[in-house]
C-alpha cells in the first residue's frame, strides 16, 4: 500500500471539533452530557436571516455564484468594515469564503512560501499552528503570560521576528483566553509590525462579544499599517450562524486576488443560499438582537466566574470578551479520583467527561498545557448543570 501524506503526520486534528463531536455522540446515545466544548451560540439564527434563505431557495437562487461572492454581499461586507471597524475597502477588496476558518486558511495560502515563519501568540486558537503547517510555513509560538492577561507585548513580538517572518496571527477578543486588547496596546504592537514589514492576519470573529464597556479596535484601521493587515471576520458568532459557513476577509487588492485564486481552485464560491442569509444578517438592522445575545453571554460569564471563584485552587484570567473561560488546573493534577490517576489537564478533562458528564477542552490544543477551556455559549440550563457537576468533580480532587 502506498503511504499517505507525510505532512499530515505532523498535523493535529482540531481538538475543539473532536470533543464537540464526542459530546454530541454521547448525547445522541441518550447520555446526559453538559457540553462546554465548541464555541457555538445556543440561540436560534434570527428570523429575518432564515427568511432570506428560504426566499433564496424559493427564487431558485441555488446555483454557483461568482467565486468571490455575490455583489450585494461584497458591498455589504465593505460597508460593515467601514461602519464597525474604520476599514476602507472597495467590494473588490473583499472575499467571501466558507467560514472565517476558510478565510484564515486562504489568507495564509495567499502570503506564505515554504519555510516562512508565522508568529502566533500562545494560548492560541487550535487551528492557527496547524493551518500554518498546512501551507508549509513554520509556526513561531510566543508564550504569553497570565499576569499580562495573556496578551503579547511589543517586546515579545520584536524578539520573535526574524528575516523569515512573514506574518503574525492576531486574535482579539481572544479564543481561548477571553482577553481583549485595548487601542493603546494595539497601537504599540502596530509600531513593531510597521518596522518589520510583516503582515498581520487579524481574526476578529468575536468582535461583537465584548463586556464591561470595552470596545473592539481593529488593527487594520491604523493608517501606518493598513496595507499589511488582512482582516478576517464572519457571521458565525455574532448572528448565531455557525452552521451556515460564511466568513470573509478584507485586504489589499493583490492579497484578495491571491486568496481568491486559491479559493477558485479549491471550493469555488461559498454556499449561495447562505450568502443571501449573510447579506440579511449584515443589512438586517439586528443590533438589538446582537446586543441581547451579548447581554445573555455576559450573564453566563458572571455566573461562571462567581462559581469558579468558589473552587479552591482553580485559577483563571477574568474573561473580557468571546465566550470562553480558560482555567488553570495545575493544582488538581497528580491527584486521584474514582480510581483515575490525573496526571495532566487531558486526564482531568477525561475525568470530567467520563465520571461527571461535563465536556471541556484541554489546553494542550491551545498551546497551554495545564489549562482547560470551557465555553459558556451553551444554554444557561446546561451551564448550571455543568457547574454543579464541576463542583462535585473538583471536591473529589481536594
Ligand atoms: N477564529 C476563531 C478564533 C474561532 O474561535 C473560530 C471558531 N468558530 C473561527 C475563527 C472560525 O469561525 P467560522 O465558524 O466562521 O469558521
Ligand atoms: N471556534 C469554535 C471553538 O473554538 C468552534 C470549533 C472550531 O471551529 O474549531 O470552539
Amino acid at each position: 500500500m502506498r503511504p499517505l501524506s507525510k505532512k499530515l503526520s505532523s498535523i493535529e486534528r482540531s481538538q475543539t471539533m473532536m470533543l464537540f463531536a464526542r459530546a454530541k455522540k454521547m448525547k445522541a446515545e441518550g447520555i446526559d452530557v453538559a457540553s462546554l466544548t465548541a464555541g457555538e451560540p445556543d440561540f436560534p439564527t434570527p428570523q429575518v436571516i432564515k427568511d432570506a434563505a428560504i426566499k433564496a431557495i424559493e427564487e431558485n437562487f441555488t446555483k454557483y455564484t461568482a467565486n468571490q461572492g455575490i455583489p450585494e454581499l461584497l458591498k455589504a461586507v465593505a460597508e460593515k468594515f467601514q461602519r464597525d471597524n474604520n476599514l476602507h475597502f472597495e467590494p473588490s477588496q473583499v472575499l467571501i469564503s466558507c467560514g472565517a476558518k476558510h478565510s484564515l486558511y486562504n489568507s495564509l495560502q495567499a502570503i506564505c512560501n515554504r519555510g516562512d515563519e508565522v508568529v502566533i501568540p500562545a494560548p492560541y486558537w487550535v487551528s492557527y499552528p496547524e493551518m500554518t503547517k498546512l501551507v508549509d510555513a513554520v509556526p513561531v509560538i510566543v508564550k504569553t503570560s497570565p499576569a499580562n492577561q495573556f496578551k503579547i507585548t511589543p517586546t515579545q513580538l520584536k524578539k520573535a521576528i526574524s528575516k523569515k517572518t512573514k506574518a503574525m496571527i492576531f486574535c482579539t477578543p481572544s479564543n481561548p483566553t477571553g482577553a481583549v486588547y485595548s487601542k493603546d496596546e494595539i497601537l504599540a504592537i502596530a509600531e513593531v509590525v510597521k518596522t518589520s514589514g510583516m503582515y498581520v492576519i487579524s481574526d476578529e470573529i468575536y468582535e461583537k462579544v465584548v463586556y464591561d464597556g470595552l470596545e473592539h479596535f481593529s488593527i487594520g484601521s491604523i493608517d501606518a499599517i493598513r496595507d499589511q493587515v488582512i482582516t478576517v471576520n464572519g457571521v458565525s458568532k455574532a448572528y448565531s450562524m455557525t452552521g451556515w459557513r460564511i466568513g470573509f476577509l478584507g485586504a489589499r487588492k493583490d492579497i484578495v486576488d491571491a486568496a481568491e485564486k486559491v479559493q477558485s481552485q479549491v471550493t469555488s464560491n461559498a454556499n449561495a443560499i447562505a450568502q443571501r442569509a449573510a447579506y440579511a444578517a449584515l443589512n438586517g438592522n439586528l443590533n438589538g438582537e446582537v446586543k441581547a445575545m451579548v447581554q445573555e453571554f455576559d450573564r453566563r460569564r458572571q455566573f461562571l466566574v462567581s462559581e469558579f471563584q468558589k473552587i479552591k485552587g482553580l485559577e483563571f484570567v477574568y474573561p473580557r470578551g468571546a465566550f470562553y473561560i480558560f482555567a488553570n488546573v495545575k493544582n488538581f493534577i497528580r491527584k486521584t479520583a474514582n480510581g483515575l490517576n490525573i496526571a495532566s489537564a487531558e486526564d482531568l478533562c477525561e475525568y470530567l467527561l467520563s465520571k461527571h458528564l461535563v465536556a471541556t477542552v484541554p489546553g494542550s490544543g491551545f498551546g497551554a498545557k495545564d489549562w482547560v477551556r470551557m465555553s459558556y455559549a451553551c444554554s444557561m440550563a446546561d451551564l448550571q448543570k455543568a457547574v454543579g457537576r464541576i463542583h462535585a468533580a473538583f471536591e473529589k480532587l481536594q
